[in-house]
């Protein structure tokens, strides 16, 4: 059974703590800390980026706790459905943009590879119609723990490590027949017509924070406590970093600000691969439309953690600004959303899906966890209202490219799935 929620989930909104209650003098807090004492303040990015993803003793290198027995778990572990409706979006787009004769899935940050085998069983189940189709998937992944768990998931532990000069780190076949290539970073990824995902991979990215001044704006620095040994402790900056420079946009009005600009680099990335190579890319994620003001915060073991306290043992997450991912597209792709988790849903037939479930399940005990996580996933107090859904799409999928003869007549594009109703042909 799943533990109860809102505990399960990561919560919604921002209750970072902004005080550092004495952590455990773990090796990351004495590699911070020794840091600290040299070269002085670090920024939040780079303090997230250590806590999370350095190569030693990151958050996500060791272990990344996805799952019941984890730190926080996510709609793929809590339901199968999940996964299945997003693979039968990609189905859509892959008709309503023409059938291609090959496409890549390239997963970014796949935690425990549930997703894409959710996804993967359904491609099977829908061999027929994608049968004269050539699929690969291609994962990007930082972390060695997480890539072997993806590697026993989706392949049952049969990979190869690839050869050094290859772009690739790994590779392997899944119990599907697909062929599986893992990276570390998304420019590795070959191009090529691709279908992008990122669910709840842009929060894991390391965030800067900044806060209005009566002088103007000054970034939010970590830095030790000098009074308590080995403490760690939020100030600010003495006078403008290059962050305050780059990343305010002129017309801010808010007081606290939270960047991720390496989300904004990958967006922009993505935007470029889709506008050159065609393809699309859904985003999934807990976020904002760029009014949210501070939604640093920590998880550990499902509870709410102080994001200073015992780097490398928490998780680190910061809520998704999708109206700064929309800008980062820079016009080189259309976007659709932020839509709501059970909107989006709802529309791919998540009822429906359910109903079919209930139907052939012959047990009592199945059917309660066939509802409850039906709730954990729409309830609008729980992930439906706070989880959001975001597509960047080429341009003509969107609005027909001006023909030169205006008397043509054109049948009208097929609507965009999840932010319309499904309708398969
Ligand atoms: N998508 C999964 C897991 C989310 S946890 C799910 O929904 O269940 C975040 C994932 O992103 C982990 O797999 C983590 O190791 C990976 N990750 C974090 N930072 C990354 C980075 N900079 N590059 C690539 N992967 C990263």
């Amino acid at each position: 059974p799943l533990p109860a929620a809102p505990a399960a989930a990561r919560l919604c909104s921002g209750a970072g703590g902004e005080a550092a209650a004495a952590g455990g003098a773990g090796a990351m807090l004495r590699h911070l800390a020794r840091k600290l004492r040299a070269s002085g303040p670090v920024t939040v990015a780079e303090y997230m980026r250590e806590a999370l993803t350095n190569p030693g003793q990151g958050y996500y290198t060791r272990r990344g706790g996805v799952g019941e027995s984890g730190d926080f778990i996510t709609s793929p572990e809590i339901s199968q459905v999940f996964g299945e409706l997003i693979g039968i979006w990609y189905i859509s787009e892959w008709m309503a943009m023409g059938k291609p004769s090959t496409f890549q899935l390239v997963e970014l940050g796949p935690g425990q590879g549930t997703l894409t085998e959710d996804i993967l069983r359904v491609f099977k189940q829908l061999s027929s119609v994608l049968s004269k189709c050539d699929v690969s998937v291609h994962l990007v992944e930082v972390s060695p723990k997480l890539s072997e768990i993806q590697a026993v998931m989706l392949t049952g532990g049969k990979v190869q490590p690839s050869p050094e000069d290859d772009s690739a780190y790994m590779k392997g076949i899944s119990k599907t027949g697909i062929p599986i290539f893992w990276y570390r970073d998304i420019q590795d990824v070959p191009p090529g017509y691709s279908f992008y995902l990122a669910h709840e991979f842009f929060d894991a990215l390391p965030i800067h924070k900044f806060q209005r001044t009566e002088k103007g704006w000054r970034e939010v620095l970590v830095d030790i406590d000098p009074e308590v040994p080995d403490q760690l402790r939020f100030v600010l900056s003495p006078s403008r970093t290059p962050a305050t420079q780059n990343f305010i946009q002129p017309e801010e009005t808010r007081d606290h600000v939270e960047v991720c600009p390496e989300a904004g680099v990958i967006v922009q990335r993505l935007a470029s691969r889709i506008e050159k190579d065609g393809g699309a890319a859904l985003v999934a994620d807990y976020g904002h439309d760029g009014t949210k003001t501070d939604t640093f915060r920590g998880f550990r073991n499902h509870k709410l953690h102080d994001v200073l306290s015992a780097p490398g043992t928490a998780d680190l997450t910061a809520d998704v600004d999708f109206s700064y991912l929309r800008k980062m597209a820079q016009g080189k792709t259309a976007t659709l959303g932020p839509i709501k988790q059970r909107e989006f849903l709802k529309n791919m037939g998540i009822d429906l899906r359910l109903q079919v479930l209930l139907q052939n399940s012959g047990d009592t005990a199945t059917r309660e966890q066939l509802l409850h996580s039906y709730d954990m996933l729409m309830n609008p107090e729980k992930m439906g209202d706070c989880f959001n859904f975001f597509a960047l799409l080429p341009h003509h999928r969107l609005v027909h490219p001006d023909k030169k003869d205006k008397r043509e007549s054109k049948s009208p594009l097929p609507p965009v799935a999840g932010f319309h109703e499904l309708l398969l042909k």
